[in-house]
């Protein structure tokens, strides 16, 4: 199947009881076992099937089926949100006294994960500038697990080089680990530049209608973890009377660990009702994408005109120092979200805000509908000046994150918006 087919197909076949073309959304916690040696065999891991749906459930594993298909990986694991699923790929490989290496553009929540949450585990992060990865290697020692890198931060738009990362990271046997929520699979095949492990916020654009939080984790089955770097998945696991994952799983080893460690433990499971509005969102996925990266595209070619626009750094415009990565890396595509620096900064941000009428002010990306934020008023409000600017949000910057609306409308609303401020 082609990447449109399996964004409607992949993982599915008609319900074998009722014959029901749709993803049936089964709201069930348990499943009948056949007989003792059943139930025994489940619990044993000898026989597929499903036990309790805080380990699996046959609506989110259609979910997860269509996402390995759509990353051409070998498994995935749904999780209950972004923060979730980038929380557990880096559990399922890190313990207490390890480290891992994180670009320093990422998202503001996964910042706070690996500076303070993780750290309080035990876990310690070093940062390095993705523009400059000539240190990274220097940072990586015999403890660190892996490297972690957003494939376009926001609102930096800096596009991460994935295959000079995976590089370094494989030459030093160690996996990447690449969030992709904002290019999606319709924008890049991260496997095909070295990414080992994906991860997603399904809450931005893959379910894409804004009405459910979510996230997922796929392995694309590039990284060999028989490399005496992670014996928590060579040796046997106490916890599943003394199974070696890599013995009985091979490729799998990694998301089944994920799974009947991690979710059977910690229990961020994805509700099977969202598994059926992302598997929705998904079916539109490649239609939504080209138009939300082709309204950004035309949307960013107006700002860059515009009298009342400072700057812009939208990575699909010729001026963007990003440009040919982003024709290498993503087919072309620039992505759906454009920051700008608005002339009058701070005052003229704000103002500038509150006189849109059709883009909605909120803190959100990847919704059907345009969105807008003044981060140094919101998202970064408790920075110093100082690290707003390290972070790259001075007081003009504002974020678009454009949606599927007629581009004119978008349009008219921002010009409507530019007439009420004075420069
Ligand atoms: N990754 C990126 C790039 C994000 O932008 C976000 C949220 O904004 C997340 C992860 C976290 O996702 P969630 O809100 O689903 O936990």
């Amino acid at each position: 199947m082609r990447f449109e087919t399996k964004c409607v197909r992949a993982g599915q076949k008609p319900d074998p009881t009722t014959g029901a073309i749709n993803v049936p959304i089964n709201l069930t916690t348990a499943y009948q076992f056949n007989n003792s040696d059943h139930a025994k065999d489940l619990f044993n891991l000898d026989a597929e099937g499903y036990i309790y749906t805080r380990i699996g459930n046959p609506t989110t594993d259609v979910f997860e089926q269509r996402m390995t298909e759509l990353d051409n990986g070998v498994g995935a694991l749904a999780t209950a949100s972004g923060q979730a699923a980038i929380s557990y790929a880096i559990l399922n490989i890190t313990n207490s006294g390890e480290n891992i290496i994180s670009s320093s553009s990422v998202y503001g929540g996964t910042q706070t994960l690996f500076r303070y949450t993780f750290k309080k585990m035990g876990i310690t992060t070093k940062f390095f500038d993705p523009d400059n990865v000539e240190d990274l290697e220097s940072l990586i020692d015999d403890k660190t697990k892996a490297i972690f890198v957003e494939i376009l931060p926001n609102p930096k738009n800096n596009i991460v080089n994935i295959k000079k990362i995976a590089d370094i990271a494989h030459k030093n046997n160690l996996p990447l680990i690449v969030d992709n929520t904002v290019i999606t699979p319709f924008g890049c095949t991260t496997k095909d530049f070295g990414a080992d492990i994906v991860v997603y916020s399904s809450t931005k654009f893959l379910g894409g209608h804004g009405n459910s939080i979510g996230g997922i984790i796929v392995d694309t089955g590039n990284f060999d973890w028989e490399n005496d770097k992670f014996p928590e998945l060579t040796n046997p696991d106490p916890s599943y009377h003394g199974m070696s994952y890599t013995k009985k799983f091979k490729k799998l080893s990694y998301i089944v660990k994920a799974r009947i460690q991690l979710l059977r433990d910690m229990g961020a499971v994805l509700s099977p009702f969202n598994a059926f509005m992302f598997l929705t969102g998904l079916e539109t996925l490649p239609l939504r994408m080209q138009k939300h990266f082709e309204n950004a595209q035309k949307i960013a070619e107006y700002l860059e005109k515009h009298t009342k626009v400072k700057w812009i750094n939208y990575p699909g415009l010729k001026s963007s120092k990003y440009h040919n990565l982003a024709k290498k890396q993503f087919n072309g595509f620039g992505g759906a979200i454009i920051s700008f620096g608005i002339k009058g900064g701070y005052k003229n941000g704000l103002k500038f805000i509150e006189n849109l009428k059709l883009c909605y002010n909120v803190a959100n990306i990847g919704d059907t509908r345009t969105l807008i934020t003044h981060p140094a008023s919101t998202t970064h409000s408790q920075l110093s000046e100082k690290e707003k600017l390290e972070a790259g949000v001075p007081d003009e910057l504002l974020r678009l994150s454009i949606g599927i609306e007629n581009f004119n409308d978008i349009v008219d609303d921002l010009e409507q918006a530019f007439n009420k401020i004075k420069i």
